[in-house]
């Protein structure tokens, strides 16, 4: 089998992987990159305009023969980990004829972001893999492996092919609210691995705390206690972090307020668990209907219509601000300003703190911000415990700034690869 890291070996974003023996090529992901090709911040609004030549030419696409929609030709499938942009993001550029395969609840996501606009990709005819089920394409015996990560229903892939077998971590943690699947992975790894081809996002940070989604309820709890109006700025596609901000309002006898989009998301993902809060549960969370495009397209489609049961209006929002907790959206914050709430408010920041660096409106208004946050990926010890678990013949770096830390953590074990450059396994 021949393995091609097209993007990744050095970075984090841009994930693509390609394996081929004599009759079958296979995909991994492919994703938007996040950084150019000099390691600047790349700004993937400007792609939109872009055709794949220009992509190509521009280094934000890997120049990769039979791939993309400008080639007769085609690969035998594309396995998607999960639902991030640097994961998915160059999905409208491939050959519309390539099988496409994914977890339930990344197919979700990929509808929503379709819906919204939010990609170019319809994912119609995208298949859903079962966990832990396998299926064949070709040559390669694929088993989807369900992993801890920020984003809902990632895979990790095991691949097998007669002669060897390599494991695919995708993105994958150990904190968050499914670590039992990290630590299920370690009690029963998958034998004789011969290459494991995993993620080092943490890599190159030290001295992070080591929180975990638990330790982010338990603080929210502590904040919630306090007096005054919360707004809180995450992720509405983070869902574990909507759960934690969720029980914490439970336990604080608070409301939680979203918008109609995140109330949308959570609608849509309903079939994926029971446990997922819906907006129309007894002492649900609430749903301001913040004007904006995403409002705008639920009301067009009709589907606005459905969560009037849970509206809340501004007044409401303003009689009742000790207990409510807000998710943070662009417009609201300035109607929230309008009304006088960012007075006694107090803000939890529970994004990547890069973000910041653009968004100064907190500071500007003297809002008080408390940091609260986890990573959605595996800590250096995690990586180790992976390893030593799963006992890999060779660890192949990826989706990491730092591949040579892993040669001090795992020796000659390491296999560091270029992007683009094919290695015979
Ligand atoms: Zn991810
Ligand atoms: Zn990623």
């Amino acid at each position: 089998m021949r393995l091609t890291i097209h993007r990744g070996t050095k970075e984090i974003g841009g994930s693509c992987i390609e394996l081929e023996t004599q009759s079958t090529r296979l995909f991994l992901d492919i994703g938007l990159p996040l950084v150019d090709r000099e390691g600047n911040p790349l700004d993937s609004r400007h792609c939109k305009d872009l055709d794949i030549a220009q992509l190509r030419e521009r280094q934000i696409a890997p120049d990769i023969q039979s791939l993309y929609n400008d080639s007769p030709t085609f690969p035998d499938a594309l396995l998607l980990s999960h639902s991030h942009l640097d994961h998915y993001g160059l999905l409208p550029y491939i050959h519309n004829s390539i099988p496409i395969y994914c977890s339930k609840g990344t197919r979700k996501i990929l509808e929503i972001a379709y819906f919204f606009g939010q990609s170019q990709f319809d994912p119609e005819s995208v298949r859903v893999l079962e966990p832990w089920k396998d299926v064949q394409v070709g040559e390669f015996k694929i088993t989807p492996y369900l992993a801890d990560h920020s984003a809902i229903d990632a895979f990790s892939y095991l691949i097998e092919t007669e002669e060897k077998k390599l494991f695919y971590t995708g993105d994958l943690r150990s904190h968050g609210r499914k670590s039992v699947l990290f630590e299920n992975l370690l009690k029963q790894p998958p034998k004789d691995i011969d290459y494991l081809i995993t993620e080092g996002s943490i890599l190159g940070r030290d001295n992070y705390e080591q929180t975990n989604e638990k330790d982010i309820e338990e603080a929210l709890v502590k904040e919630f206690l306090n007096k005054g109006l919360y707004i809180v700025s995450f992720s509405s596609q983070n869902i574990d972090r909507f759960v934690s901000i969720f029980k914490a309002c439970k336990k604080t006898r608070r409301t939680m307020v979203v918008d109609p989009y995140t109330a949308s998301i959570l609608d849509n993902l309903r079939e994926l668990s029971p446990n997922l809060p819906q907006y129309n549960w007894e002492n649900s969370f609430k749903i301001f209907f913040v004007p904006n495009l995403y409002t705008n397209k639920l009301a067009k489609s009709k589907n606005l219509f459905t969560y009037a049961s849970a509206k809340i209006s501004i007044d409401e929002i303003v009689e009742n601000k000790e207990r409510l907790v807000v998710k943070d959206n662009f417009k609201l914050s300035r109607i929230l300003k309008n009304r006088g709430l960012l007075k006694e408010a107090r803000v939890i920041y529970s994004l990547w703190e890069g973000y910041l660096a653009k968004n100064n409106f907190w500071k500007e208004n003297n809002v008080p911000l408390i940091h609260m946050h986890c990573s959605g990926h595996a800590y250096k010890e995690d990586l180790v415990r992976l390893v030593e678990a799963m006992k890999p013949k060779k660890v192949i770096p990826n989706h990491t700034f730092h591949p040579k830390q892993f040669q001090e953590m795992f020796e000659d074990r390491v296999l560091l690869l270029e992007d683009g450059k094919s290695e015979e396994l």
